[in-house]
C-alpha cells in the first residue's frame, strides 16, 4: 500500500506481523503422519503434527464417497513445566507460553501446507508440547478464534483439550461451557506411581482429577477420553486394570492404551502385547470402551519433543 507513511508501515509490521511461523523441519511417516517443527519470530520452536485418520474413498466414477479425515495435534507452550518422566519435551524445561495467535497459526499452517480447504473441518487436540491448561487464557482465546464463524469455523466439539490433570483448571474450563472435549493423561491408578510419572500429581492427585472430571459438562453423545501410556512392569497389570475400572465408575469414559516406545536415555520399557491385550480385555469385560494405540508415525520422530531435539542437536 503506497498511501501509508513509511514509519507507520514499519510500526504495523513490527506490531502486527502477518507471517508468524517459519517451517524449520518436516518429517513424513509411511502411515501419512506429518510432523512439523514450526519456528516463531523469537527463534523458539514447537512441534505440530498432522495425523491422517482416514483416506479419501472414491467410487468407480472417481466421485468422493467418503472424504479424508485429519486430526491436528497442536502445541500450547514452548517446553513444559509438568516434567513427566517419560517425556522428551520435559527434559528441555519450560521456556514460554504461546500467544493465542501462535496457537491458531499452527492450525492455519497445517491446513495451508497440506492444501486442506479452508471449509474442510478437522479435529484438533491440544496435546503437543506443553500443558494446555497451564496456558489457560491464551488457550481459551485460541479455541474461540478457531471456532468462531469469522475465524476458522472449526466447532468446539471437534476440539479436545488433553491435560495431565490440573484439576482446578478442569473445573474452571467446565464452568466456561465451551463445548470442548476433554482428555486426561492418567497413566497410573496409584498416586505413588503417578507422582513418579507426572510430578505435578503431588499438587493435583488422582482423586482431585476424578472429582473435577465428574463435574465437567460433557455432550451426552461423547465420552471423556483417558489416555493410559503403558510401560512394562510399571502399570501394565490386570490388578491395575481393576483399579482403573473402579476409578472410572460413574464417568462416561473411554480408555486409550498407548504403547510406550523407548527413546534414547530412558529406562522405561515397551509393554508386551499379551499384557496390553489382558488389560484391554478386562476393561472391555466391564463395558468400558478401550482401544490400543501405537504411536502414529513410528518410523519418524514419533515421541513429542523428538523432532525438536533432533533439530537442536540437544
Ligand atoms: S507429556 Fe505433556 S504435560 Fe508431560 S511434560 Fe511432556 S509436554 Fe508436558
Amino acid at each position: 500500500m503506497k498511501n501509508i507513511p513509511k514509519e507507520l508501515k514499519e510500526t504495523l509490521s513490527k506490531k502486527f506481523p502477518l507471517d508468524t511461523i517459519k517451517v524449520k523441519n518436516t518429517e513424513i511417516s509411511s502411515d501419512g503422519t506429518k510432523k512439523y517443527l514450526f519456528e516463531y519470530h523469537d527463534n523458539n520452536s514447537v512441534e505440530a503434527v498432522l495425523l491422517r485418520m482416514k483416506e479419501k474413498e472414491l467410487n468407480e466414477e472417481g466421485q468422493v464417497i467418503k472424504s479424508e479425515k485429519y486430526t491436528f495435534c497442536i502445541s500450547s507452550q514452548v517446553g513444559c513445566k509438568v516434567g513427566c518422566s517419560f517425556c522428551l519435551t520435559a527434559k528441555g524445561g519450560f521456556i514460554r507460553n504461546l500467544s493465542a495467535g501462535e496457537i491458531v497459526a499452527q492450525v492455519q499452517y497445517l491446513k495451508k501446507l497440506n492444501e486442506i480447504p479452508q471449509n474442510k473441518s478437522v479435529n484438533i487436540v491440544y496435546m503437543g508440547m506443553g500443558e494446555p491448561l497451564d496456558n489457560y487464557e491464551n488457550l481459551i482465546k485460541a479455541i474461540k478464534i478457531i471456532s468462531e464463524l469469522d475465524g476458522l469455523a472449526i466447532s468446539t466439539k471437534r476440539q479436545t483439550i488433553s491435560t495431565s490433570g490440573i484439576s482446578s483448571k478442569i473445573s474452571k474450563l467446565g464452568n466456561e461451557n465451551l463445548g470442548v472435549q476433554l482428555a486426561i493423561s492418567l497413566h497410573a491408578v496409584e498416586d505413588d506411581l503417578r507422582d513418579e510419572l507426572i510430578p505435578m500429581n503431588k499438587a493435583y492427585n488422582i482423586e482431585s482429577i476424578i472429582e473435577a472430571v465428574k463435574k465437567f459438562p460433557i455432550d451426552t453423545r461423547k465420552k471423556v477420553l483417558f489416555e493410559y501410556l503403558v510401560i512394562k512392569d510399571k502399570n501394565d497389570s490386570v490388578a491395575q486394570a481393576k483399579k482403573l475400572v473402579k476409578l472410572l465408575h460413574g464417568i462416561e469414559a473411554k480408555v486409550n492404551l498407548i504403547y510406550f516406545n523407548p527413546f534414547e536415555g530412558t529406562t522405561y520399557k515397551r509393554p508386551l502385547e499379551e499384557d496390553m491385550k489382558a488389560f484391554q480385555n478386562y476393561l472391555l469385560s466391564k463395558k468400558i470402551i478401550c482401544t490400543i494405540r501405537e504411536s502414529k508415525g513410528l518410523d519418524i520422530s514419533a515421541a513429542c519433543g523428538q523432532l525438536k531435539k533432533k533439530e537442536e542437536g540437544q
